[in-house]
């Protein structure tokens, strides 16, 4: 691959954490310009740069999500990149699960690695362990660094007692004779409207105008802030409420000292429909006009990005809208079009006699759907389990990143068997006798199709260049998401 006088094509890479910004750490700017003169020295081509700025990656700081990452691992993949240079060890990743995952691409893809001025080849034995341990190193600083604020939490935590703030719905409860915090209990005042706001969640109003309604009334949030959708849909997802203690992003099961406010199952209902940012779209009625805006996906080949709606701009003679995608921004496809494509489909579906039968069905394949959730769960906090052992030295780094990666396989096969399939009320009156669907559907509000669309059916849009074919229905891959 490099034998030869074809230059590398090299990816760089910088990042600065949250915690590293103001300091003395080197800007990504520097790092970048570091990176771009190794690469001229060596005669390699830099075919992309990417970069984050202010978002920490240490397991300490939740693992954000990180565009320019991401994007990293699209190059990898894309067969187009010989090596991603970066400029210390830490930039790459202190966390061993994401590390090892991230050698494992690398590996897959034959793509080298670049890291204080060597260039590691990770098939090699001898650089796979200068990678891992500088990762060990970049780990252990890391380690030291929260052993002191771990060490306090730990013991409350292990006693069901609260710590952080007090959640809407709750109040502390004070020791009269010591005048202590002892625990927390159902605020008389808040807990009611809590449980307001789950029903409404459940029977699908929007977050947004829950937050509305809230704001009207002059209720304001735990911190004392205004609402608003997001902060709605975020609260009802905290483990807090079903009386669980959260370390790390994984629910505790140790006895709490504390009500639960919402039952299980609903909180699952809630989780589902608000689980990721690509399900954001329930909280946006308001400003949504479109069926796929944050629904459909990305079609184009190691992207599972969503779309959003662009409108040409003023010199283009043709404006009419498109759905474009998120992530890649590759491509294109007439909104009206697809969307009229996508209720005819749905018109066609919903007026078949054995209509009825899907929602039968679908309450059939619950028991399943709930035992690969359990599986996935239980695998999660196995992984979780590795990854501790692995930080105590119980396991080598070898053996963690090779355990995670088979758990993480078996975790991405059951979460699409537990896809969520709660069908929405709006479909139930739909599907009652007696009912035109010709005439009901395009009646509906755009958020009940949007809901309905979502529940029943997964939609790609094969990513079109500009001044290509005309648009027809093999650009629209459609997958149904009901049994039957
Ligand atoms: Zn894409």
């Amino acid at each position: 691959m490099t034998t030869s006088t074809v230059p590398l094509r090299v990816i760089i890479y910088g990042r600065v954490s949250k915690a590293e910004k103001g300091k003395r750490a080197k800007s990504v700017d520097d790092q970048l310009a570091e990176l771009r003169t190794w690469a001229l020295d060596q005669g390699w081509t830099v075919v992309g740069e990417r970069r984050d700025d202010g978002v920490s990656v240490s397991s300490y700081g939740g693992l954000k999500v990180r565009d320019g990452w991401e994007q990293v691992k699209v190059d990898i993949a894309s067969g187009e990149v010989d090596a991603v240079l970066v400029w210390e060890t830490s930039r790459a990743s202190r966390d061993w699960m994401v590390s090892g995952e991230f050698a494992n691409e690398l590996i897959r893809h034959r793509v080298r690695l670049g890291i204080d001025e060597r260039l590691l080849d990770l098939t090699r034995a001898e650089d796979k362990k200068a990678y891992f341990d500088g990762v060990t190193n970049a780990q252990y600083e890391a380690d030291k660094i929260s052993a002191r604020t771990k060490r306090g939490l730990k013991t409350s935590r292990a006693a069901g007692r609260p710590h952080g703030t007090v959640a809407f719905g709750y109040r502390r409860i004070i020791d009269p004779e010591t005048g202590k915090t002892v625990g927390r209990g159902e605020d008389p005042v808040t807990a009611p409207i809590f449980r307001a706001i789950v029903a409404d969640l459940l029977n699908r109003r929007p977050a947004e105008a829950i937050a509305r309604e809230l704001n009207e009334r002059g209720i304001r949030t735990a911190a004392g802030n205004t609402w608003t959708g997001g902060n709605v849909s975020r609260m009802v997802k905290r483990p807090v409420y079903v009386g669980k203690r959260v370390h790390a992003g994984v629910a505790l099961d140790v006895e709490t000292t504390w009500p639960a406010l919402i039952s299980l199952a609903d909180h699952q209902a809630l989780v589902e429909m608000y689980g990721s940012d690509a399900r954001d779209h329930w909280r946006t009625s308001k400003v949504v006009n479109s069926l796929g805006t944050g629904v459909f996906h990305c079609g184009a080949q190691g992207c599972d990005g969503t779309v959003r709606i662009v409108t040409p701009p003023k010199t283009r003679r043709d404006r009419t809208k498109r759905y474009q995608c998120r992530r890649c921004y590759k491509g294109w496809l007439p909104q009206p079009a697809v969307d009229e494509l996508i209720d005819d489909l749905m018109i066609a579906r919903l007026s078949r006699p054995d209509v009825a039968e899907i929602l039968a069905a679908d309450a059939e394949a619950d028991a399943d759907v709930q035992a690969a959730k359990d599986e996935v769960a239980r695998l999660k906090l196995y992984v979780d389990e590795l990854r501790e052992s692995a930080h105590r030295g119980d396991l080598s780094v070898a053996d963690y990143a090779s355990m995670a990666k088979r758990a993480n396989a078996d975790i991405e096969r059951l979460a699409k068997a537990a896809r969520p399939r709660h069908l929405p009320p709006a479909l139930a009156d739909l599907v009652e006798p007696g009912v035109d669907i010709r005439t009901a559907w395009p009646a509906l509000p755009i958020a009940d199709r949007r809901v309905i669309v979502d529940s029943l059916i997964s939609v790609e849009l094969e990513p079109r260049g500009r001044g290509g074919h005309e648009f027809g229905p093999d650009d629209v891959t459609v997958a149904w998401k009901t049994t039957a």
